[in-house]
């Protein structure tokens, strides 16, 4: 495990941060419009508190939205449900099944469906990631929550246990905006950690199997991208004519020619556990229809190798920005020049940012781990009733447990929540499964659901007695 890492605020520092106006005030203040802090904004503001949302982009849905993520799966309810519901209603649900795009299930080209049986049932709906954002706009509206968008969370002030402002930047300059509670939707527990809160980096272990060589490095983000005009009928004909399914054969040629980067299509680290077969190394083209036929999503991972922390390292981060547009320009050439059915085809959207898998781990009141997985635990306190999940790091076992309020709790601060993919939950534990969409916006409506509740009771969150699941 990372060592715990504190920010200790200098008082000179803060000071600073003192001095700058406080432009509004709010019952709530959320950082971030994920799924996180979208349903929590929601949930809060439909509660009856002032509540004011900061996000840093254009729309709310972070990942989902901004980061063209547009996975759509029902969930287990509440606002992750209404809000599908709401993008159906939009028309911004496309779906394919084995009948519209034959020769999809069990292709290695396809991100979700390779690991079926050639020919089998299938169904896989996604959103357009545009629209939706837009319909998450108008609910937000709906619900009275001032959304600031084009607004940069930069630091926050908290004495003794208590965030006062935080500040952001924006069109106005930069501005203190204060709030009884706060909550985190950064995605990478970023006012957290500003706020003083004990964390962990990102980054951990792999599995102790061969090709691990033994460096903690944070699971891999990615941009993603989207390319449309690709006719797939004919990229199939390819691939069967010439018995060249991952299309190593096109590959090799323009790797000869000096076509394709060198980290482009690097070889997974097969044998070394979850997470190498599911995200580290990337040999072939990875897609998965979206939005409209002949249009396709495609993961650019960046390299498990560089170690980059783009949460919290400027450096890393550019670079990782900077790389990824090269791949992704080096990937379209290649599949234009040298993959039959590409020809036509046009990079469409490249993700307005690259989403990050694995930053810091806040440590929280309770930090859940996998052995509270493995071992089925309940609490107290639970937020849902037992959920059964399946954990890529325990070679996909399946495990029915219970999370408790209390990984909602940042050590340290009494009037802050987390959400989403900032929750106290360990490296292990939190990669994706954890990290889900419609986890993430669960976890948002329960932060939203306490923050509510703890104003109607006129207390902190971390003196709210948490007794009934919420989901
Ligand atoms: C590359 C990638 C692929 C994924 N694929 C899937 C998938 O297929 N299916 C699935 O279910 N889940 C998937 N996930 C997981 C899921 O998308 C995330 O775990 C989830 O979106 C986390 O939600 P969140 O609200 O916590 O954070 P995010 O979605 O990261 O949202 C954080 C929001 O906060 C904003 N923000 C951050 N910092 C600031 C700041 N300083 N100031 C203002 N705003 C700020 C961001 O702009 C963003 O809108 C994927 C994740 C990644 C990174």
């Amino acid at each position: 495990m990372q060592s715990v890492q504190h920010q200790v605020p200098q008082a000179e520092h803060e000071l600073t941060l003192a001095a700058n106006p406080v432009a509004l005030e709010a019952d709530v203040v959320v950082v971030g419009g994920g799924p996180g802090g979208f349903a929590a904004a929601l949930r809060a503001a439909r509660m009856g508190a002032s509540t004011i949302l900061l996000e840093r982009y254009d729309m709310p849905g972070g990942v989902h939205t901004a980061g063209l993520q547009g996975a759509a799966s029902a969930g287990a309810g509440g606002i992750h449900t209404e809000l599908m519901r709401r993008f159906a209603d939009h028309g911004c649900i496309y779906t394919v099944t084995e009948k519209t795009l034959p020769d999809w299930a069990g292709n290695p080209l396809s991100h979700y469906e390779a690991r079926l049986q050639p020919g089998s049932r299938f169904s896989r709906s996604t959103f357009n990631p545009e629209a939706a954002g837009n319909v998450m706009v108008r609910m937000l509206d709906e619900a009275g929550v001032r959304a600031l968008y084009g607004t940069s969370f930069v630091d926050a002030l908290a004495n003794s246990g208590t965030i006062s402002r935080v500040i952001v930047q924006n069109a106005s300059g930069t501005q203190a905006i204060g709030a009884k509670i706060f909550i985190d939707g950064t995605g990478t527990a970023e006012l957290a950690a500003r706020a003083g809160a004990p964390f962990v980096r990102g980054g951990g272990p792999q599995p102790a199997t061969a090709g691990w060589d033994g460096v903690h490095r944070p699971i891999p983000g990615a941009l993603l991208w989207i390319m449309s005009g690709v006719d797939f009928a004919q990229v199939v004909a390819y691939q069967k004519r010439e018995s060249d399914p991952t299309l190593a054969k096109l590959i090799a040629a323009a790797q000869a020619a000096g076509d394709i980067p060198d980290d482009l299509y690097r070889p997974r680290l097969s044998g070394t556990g979850a997470y190498g077969n599911a995200y580290i190394g990337h040999p072939t083209p990875d897609m998965s229809p979206i939005q409209a036929p002949g249009t396709f999503i495609f993961w650019q991972n960046v390299p498990y190798e560089w170690g980059l922390h783009m949460d919290d390292d400027a450096q890393d981060h550019s670079r990782a920005e900077k790389s990824m547009r090269e791949f992704v320009d080096a990937e379209a050439g290649f599949l234009k020049k040298y993959v039959p059915g590409f020809e036509n085809a046009f990079v469409s959207n490249v993700g307005r940012y690259l989403g990050i898998r694995d930053g810091r781990h806040p440590l929280g009141e309770y930090v859940l781990s996998i052995d509270d997985a493995r071992a089925g635990r309940r609490f107290a306190d639970a937020v849902t009733r037992p959920m059964t999940k399946t954990f890529f790091w325990d070679s996909y076992a399946s495990y029915t447990f219970e999370v408790p309020y209390r990984c909602f709790l940042p050590r340290n601060i009494d009037n802050l929540l987390l959400t989403g993919a900032s929750l106290s939950f360990t490296y292990e534990t939190i990669f994706m499964v954890m990290r889900n969409f419609p986890w993430c916006t669960q976890t948002g409506e329960i932060a939203g659901y306490a923050a509510g509740l703890s104003l109607q009771r006129g207390i902190a969150p971390k003196a709210l007695e948490w007794t009934e699941p919420y989901f």
